[in-house]
């Protein structure tokens, strides 16, 4: 068996594509969708995070208004910052790229972002609201992965969920997404405590990885047709590529592709679509502050 592999770029293409149609008819309400990005010090991939995603926003006709800090910058003057932002009428979303320095509490910086601005989906109060079931932004990695399995007609409905990861920004989110009506999934989430986790693995209908270890996921592992989404993105050494690495994702994605039915690649599988739903919530946050449906 050789599995379909989920094109998450062109997936991501399309979801871009649909946003932009939209801005182009709140233009011509004068609304400009804008997102505030903030990026503290140096890390080299939030610079290329942050590179692709305003790349992205000015592609789809948005604006940005990014603010390049130094590593030094200390949690008050980012908490004024945010708060500046919050205020200010012409921001729609406020994205702050994590991690931070050390000297600055994130959970507190999240805290501090207006929920209606909080295009990450990060705030306690939006994610409270998902977990009701509530209107919310939607955590952008997560989305992303609902959609994906959506995009490819993936059956949810009963079916064995397995996340192995239970990170705030994706596993648990993940699981509260996956237990929703609309997906209606069993959902079991694994993380480093849990025992025996090939066979907890091997139960999956479908199987998200998000570890952060490099094809730490097993062909073994994974019961035959199963659809297996890798969120996982890390770095290996490889002296032919001139920047000195490749990315590589969580799963085994040579052996696994031999036994699953779909499997997203790494790179252009889930990583793209978490830009996808980042543009797509700061159109939502644009639209909903206008009182546009
Ligand atoms: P975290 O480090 O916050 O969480 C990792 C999770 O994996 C933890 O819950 C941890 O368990 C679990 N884990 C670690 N080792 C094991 C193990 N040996 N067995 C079982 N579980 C284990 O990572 P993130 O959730 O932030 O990110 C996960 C991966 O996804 C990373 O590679 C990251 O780069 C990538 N990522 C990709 C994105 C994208 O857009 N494609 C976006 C965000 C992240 P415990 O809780 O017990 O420590």
């Amino acid at each position: 068996m050789s599995a379909k592999i989920i094109d998450g770029f062109a997936i991501a293409n399309e979801v871009r594509g649909d946003v932009a149609k939209e801005v182009i008819l709140l233009k011509e309400k004068g609304i400009t969708p804008t997102l505030a990005v903030i990026l503290v010090g140096q890390n080299p991939a939030s610079v290329s995070y942050v590179t692709g995603k305003t790349k992205a926003l000015h592609e789809a006709g948005m604006k940005d208004d990014t603010y390049k800090l130094p590593e030094s910058t200390s949690e008050e003057e980012l908490l004024t910052l945010i708060k500046k932002l919050n205020e200010s009428h012409s921001i729609n979303g406020i994205l702050v790229q994590l991690p931070l320095p050390k000297q600055i509490n994130a959970d507190k910086v999240i805290a501090t972002i207006d929920p209606k601005k909080d295009v990450d989906g990060f705030h306690p109060e939006n994610i409270g609201r998902m977990f009701l079931g509530e209107e919310t932004f939607i955590p952008c990695t997560p989305y992303g992965v609902v959609h994906l399995l959506q995009h490819e007609g993936v059956k949810t409905e009963g079916a064995n969920v397995v996340i192995v990861g239970r990170s705030n920004i994706v596993g648990k989110p993940l699981s509260l997404l996956m237990l929703s009506k609309e997906i209606s999934a069993t959902v079991t989430v694994c993380h480093s405590k849990t025992k025996d986790l090939a066979n907890v693995t091997k139960q999956a209908d479908i199987l998200i990885a998000a570890i952060g270890s490099p094809q730490f996921v097993k062909k073994e592992w994974i019961k035959k047709g199963a659809v297996v989404i890798d969120v996982g993105v890390n770095r290996v050494d490889d002296a032919s590529k001139k920047s000195g690495f490749r990315l590589v994702g969580d799963v085994d994605f040579e052996g696994a592709s031999q036994i699953a039915s779909y499997i997203t690649p790494v790179p252009k599988g889930v990583g793209p679509m978490t830009i996808a739903m980042l543009i797509k919530n700061t159109l939502l946050a644009a639209k909903r502050q206008n009182g546009i449906k």
